[in-house]
Order: C-alpha cells, then structure tokens, then sequence
C-alpha cells in the first residue's frame, strides 16, 4: 500500500473515532480529501480504495484533471472549496457536484443564471468568514442569515449548509461552534469545518463534512 492510501485509512479510522467520542453516528461525517495541487495519478491511489468525494480551490484546476477522472470512475462528487469569481460561475456549475464558497449577492445572481440556463443544480453552501478576517472570503457572521435569505427569496436557490475556514493560529471551536449556531439559526443541516489540524474537533461539534488535504497527501 502506498503511503497516500496509509495515510488516507488512518484519516478515516480518525474520523470514526471523532464520530464515536462525540456520540455522533457512524458514517454521519463525510471525508472531503482536498486533492488541489495533486495530479490526476497522485489522487488514483484514492480512487482505487473507492473514495468518492473531493475538493478543489480552483476551478482551472479542477478543469485540467477531473473531467476525465469523473469518466473513469462513477459516483466522483467534486466540492468546489475555493473562492469563485462571478466569471467562473458557469465552468463551475458545469463541473462541480457542491459549491461551498458562495459569499455574496453577485455570486448568488451568476449562479442563479447558470443553473437555470445549464439545468444543472450543483448542491450549495455559504461560506462564513467566522473570523471577520480582512483578507479571507465569506459573508459577515452577523449578514448571513440576510444573505441567505435573499439567496433563497431573491436568487431561488437551495442552501444545503454553512462551510468555515477559521483564522490560522486561533483556536477553531469558538469558529466551529459559531458556524453551527448560525446553520441552526438558518434551518440548514450541512457544516463543511475542519481540516488537517482540526478535523476531530470539528466533528466533535457537528461536522458533517470535513475537508482534508495534508494529513492525506502530505505537505504542498
Ligand atoms: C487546502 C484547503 C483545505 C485542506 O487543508 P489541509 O490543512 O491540507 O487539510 C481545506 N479547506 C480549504 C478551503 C482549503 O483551501
């Protein structure tokens, strides 16, 4: 076995034992493996042992590997994990199984428009920029049930949950647990939060997707 397959069966025996510590089903946390940067021959191992879901942070990217990927193997479900330039939006409805980066009026109208002219609905999240951070992407905490309010009575589109990516360096549960009170606030079921570092906490308080790359592939 290679060491990307070892690494990868210890990341999901880690999740099993997140799930178990934290009283949450079995199978309830969905294993996300963050592939970007990593060829199409680096993500086969993975694919071999029948993982299905991943996720990408840049569309051209995604472009250049997946689609043939997604032809020689059923069932891939692709996340985009990665800010969206409104541009984009119709290579990524056309691509993409989840979009977990929408964060903003003129993403939600573009993906809106292509949706209905592609008839194609990719799964969507919003993403919460927990820590008011400058530089990072996703809607004010305090503006997101707003946003998603006028996601679903202006634009028509079905929010499926909330994803954070909280601030480097900080403890995460004060993000995680904020995430999860606002997707409660909001009716919605789905919390993409934790990675590498954090994934176990993160289940501990209600992850149903966690996103992981390094723990996985190794450094990039
Ligand atoms: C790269 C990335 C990850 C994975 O990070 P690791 O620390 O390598 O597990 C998760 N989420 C997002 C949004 C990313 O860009």
């Amino acid at each position: 076995m290679n060491e990307t397959a070892a690494n990868y069966r210890s990341v999901l025996a880690r999740i099993a034992r997140a799930q178990a510590a934290g009283g949450r089903a079995p199978g309830s946390t969905a294993l996300i493996v963050v592939s970007k940067t990593f060829s199409a021959d680096e993500i086969e191992p993975l694919l071999a042992l029948r993982q299905k879901v991943f996720g990408e942070n840049r569309v051209q990217e995604a472009q250049a590997k997946w689609p043939q990927l997604k032809v020689r193997h059923d069932g891939i479900q692709l996340h985009l994990i990665g800010p969206l330039q409104s541009n984009k939006a119709g290579e990524a409805v056309a691509l993409f199984d989840v979009i977990e980066t929408v964060d903003r009026e003129k993403i939600a109208a573009a993906l809106a428009a292509e949706i209905k002219r592609q008839g194609r609905a990719p799964e969507l999240f919003v993403q919460v920029n927990t820590g008011n951070e400058m530089q990072k992407a996703g809607i004010d905490p305090k503006d997101t049930g707003a946003f998603i309010k006028s996601c679903r009575e202006k634009h028509g589109l079905a929010i499926g949950g909330l994803m954070c990516i909280p601030p480097a360096g900080e403890d995460p549960v004060r993000h995680f647990e904020l995430l999860a009170k606002l997707a409660k606030e909001n009716g919605l079921a789905k919390l993409s939060m934790g990675m590498s570092g954090d994934f176990e906490a993160a289940i501990g308080l209600g992850a149903t997707h966690v996103r992981v790359g390094s723990a996985i592939f190794g450094s990039r």
